[in-house]
């Protein structure tokens, strides 16, 4: 599936991929889901991208954009959210994972902010990653999302599972799939492959069972470790 081709983003580059995006793109054109729409609703800062990414750690996509609009709707910079009490934003962010130690992480981010920032996200990855809390997926989806910077790749568990999937990369954490991906994903396409593959990966590719037979890139996928699917 691999071969050795020099590209912008690294030394190799997928075969058949310009086929793959292309037929990604159109086939998920129209699929919007209702979380998609909800998102829409809610003002797109770096501060607001930052604590949505926070909130969505081990948590559900619909449970996240509803926990993400009733604390944002109220609470939407650093200084507001450090007039909030830690028990209001457990009670505004209820029911996402780790509710409690997020509402407290939060607060203390906002802190930080005020404090080193000036009430600012900063505007770098390596400033990002050094705040506690952040790690690198939320500083490369704020990057990415909040920055409109295209020199990042936000990996979540669709954007690792479904390359591996296909035969792309072969790798077992999200950080080794970033690495890989940005020497072999021509860097076009690193702006559109989380948002694609976060698609693909709740409406075909599904976690357990994914919808092989109605695959549109079906004949580019090895399907490796796939055991059961439909
Ligand atoms: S063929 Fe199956 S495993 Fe491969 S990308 Fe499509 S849905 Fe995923």
């Amino acid at each position: 599936m691999l071969k050795s081709k020099k590209s912008g983003a690294g030394d190799m580059t997928i075969e058949h991929i310009d086929e793959i995006m292309d037929i990604l793109k159109k086939e998920l054109r129209d699929f919007e889901t209702s979380q998609d729409r909800k998102w829409r609703k809610v003002r797109r800062t770096p501060f607001t991208v930052l604590i949505s990414c926070i909130l969505s750690l081990r948590t559900k996509d619909d449970i996240t954009v509803d926990a993400s609009m009733r604390l944002l709707s109220r609470y939407d910079t650093p200084e507001k959210i450090l007039k909030a009490s830690v028990e209001e934003i457990e009670k505004l962010i209820y029911p996402v994972g780790f509710y409690k130690t997020k509402a407290r992480r939060i607060k203390e981010i906002s802190r930080i902010l005020l404090e080193k920032y000036d009430g600012r996200v900063p505007e770098s990855f390596d400033e990002l990653i050094r705040i506690k809390g952040i790690g690198r997926k939320t500083a490369n989806i704020v990057m990415m999302y909040g920055f409109n910077k295209d020199d990042y790749l936000a990996i979540d568990t669709h954007c690792h599972r479904i390359p591996n999937r296909l035969g792309w990369i072969s790798t077992k954490t999200p950080e080794e799939t970033e690495k890989e991906l940005k020497r072999k994903l021509p860097k076009k396409y690193w702006r559109d492959f989380n948002h694609l593959f976060v698609r693909f990966g709740q409406k075909i590719c599904l976690p357990v069972s994914p919808k092989c037979s109605e695959c549109p890139v079906r004949r580019f996928c090895k399907r490796v470790g796939v055991e059961r699917h439909r």
